[in-house]
């Protein structure tokens, strides 16, 4: 049993045809599911999850927070061996001003347009055709194979902080955000942090009764750009991208006549598995102390943007490149597309890391290209979308098999 069911992986792929997973992933992108829907990704969670059972594959709606169901499907091994988690978020960014219809997803010499396309409605339907063409295949696992559909990725991962506190849990998983179809095992923390600065309202004619917060700022955002943002741009990684600071919204003051009281400076920051979230804070705070060194009537304070995230810190992820999830995605990547497999680091943040850390999964990224994520023209490559369904069902079959 065990020895047939290995030799004909082919067997497997051919269950699955390219028109079924470009059919999934067009429904997928017809269905809005941002946060500006009253029903937000409820629907195209039921969607999947109908999907899913109509397959035979076993699955069920979990509820994280009002409307915002999980799917939480499974293809269940036999003898409890080594399980893999492919995990891909259900919402999208809102249209914004698109260029073309958002939600009508249209095929064009082998692009499929529409919002979440790429991102990442287009891996998300190739990881649930990798269980549908298991389970067509009958072939029997020996572990678990799970496809966890996740909300709220674009906003404070609720869905798979939910996966992780509540379970299933995998020995290893694959997050299918698009990377081009390189595997990326590792990537940047981000962390949203808030500089307050506190000042002292007075009339503009007699400003000097006043202590400008907007001064404040500025001084703080001249020291950034002087002395931490080379720091940072020097600072390598092993393992990803160097650091970056951005200073993403500067607010404050009421109007021209007023002293302004109050500004702050929201900022973005990317840290690399080298430094520590202390650090990544410890470096704004000094620069906070030598300004009030200079004036000791600066004052201000750092706050974590509670916008970014829900209890769990955006960490770096980290995943060494001799892991076995690693070597069974290279190996069916070389398998499915007949070139070697492309190892490379990203510039985003992904679920991967959370899964990693808290959820104790190494967890790399991997899934279809395209391009204009969270962009006025969104696409995902229609023939990558098969191709990814092909590599998840064979890494599976590796891992689980
Ligand atoms: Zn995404």
């Amino acid at each position: 049993m065990a020895s047939g069911r290995r030799k004909d992986p082919q067997k497997v792929l051919r269950t699955v045809k390219k028109a079924e997973v470009e059919r999934l992933v067009r429904d997928l992108v017809r269905i809005p599911s941002h946060e500006d829907v009253p029903t937000q990704e409820k629907e195209v969670a039921e969607h999947l999850h109908e999907f899913l059972e109509d397959e035979g594959v076993e699955s069920r709606l979990r509820t994280v927070e009002r409307n915002r169901p999980n799917v939480i499907a499974a293809v269940k091994g036999s003898s409890g061996g080594r399980s893999l988690m492919l995990n891909g978020h259900t919402d999208t960014v809102p249209a914004y001003d698109m260029n073309i219809p958002p939600f009508k997803p249209d095929v064009r010499n082998g692009r499929l347009y529409g919002r979440g396309s790429l991102d990442m409605k287009g891996g998300l339907g190739a990881m649930a055709m990798a269980l549908v063409a298991i389970e067509r295949s009958k072939v029997e696992l020996d572990g678990n194979l799970y496809l966890t559909a996740v909300v709220g990725e674009e906003r404070r991962s609720e869905g798979t902080e939910d996966i992780i506190l509540r379970g299933p849990r995998a020995d290893m998983a694959i997050v299918g955000e698009p990377t081009d179809m390189e595997i990326q095992p590792s990537h940047r923390g981000l962390e949203w942090l808030e500089a307050h600065f506190h000042g002292k309202a007075a009339h503009g004619g007699q400003a000097d009764r006043g202590v400008n917060a907007i001064s404040m700022a500025a001084r703080f955002v001249g020291k950034v750009e002087e002395d931490l943002l080379p720091k940072l741009r020097a600072r390598k990684s092993r393992h990803t991208l160097p650091p970056t600071l951005n200073l993403g919204v500067i607010q404050g003051g009421q109007q021209p006549s007023s002293v302004a009281d109050h500004c702050v400076v929201r900022i973005d920051r990317r840290w690399v598995p080298e430094e520590t979230l202390q650090q990544v804070f410890g470096e704004i705070l000094q620069i906070f102390d030598e300004l009030k060194k200079e004036d000791p009537r600066f004052k201000a304070e750092l706050r974590r943007d509670p916008a970014n995230m829900k209890t769990m810190t955006h960490v770096p992820n980290v995943v060494r490149k001799d892991h076995r999830v690693v070597v069974s995605l290279a190996r069916a990547i070389k398998d499915v597309t007949k070139r070697p497999a492309k190892i490379s680091t990203f510039w985003g943040w992904t679920d991967a890391a959370l899964m990693t850390h808290f959820g104790k999964m190494p967890t790399v990224v991997f899934g279809p290209g395209g391009a204009g994520a969270h962009s006025r023209v969104e696409y995902v490559f229609v023939d990558d979308l098969i191709q990814c369904a092909h590599v998840y069902s064979m890494a599976a079959l590796d891992i689980c098999g």
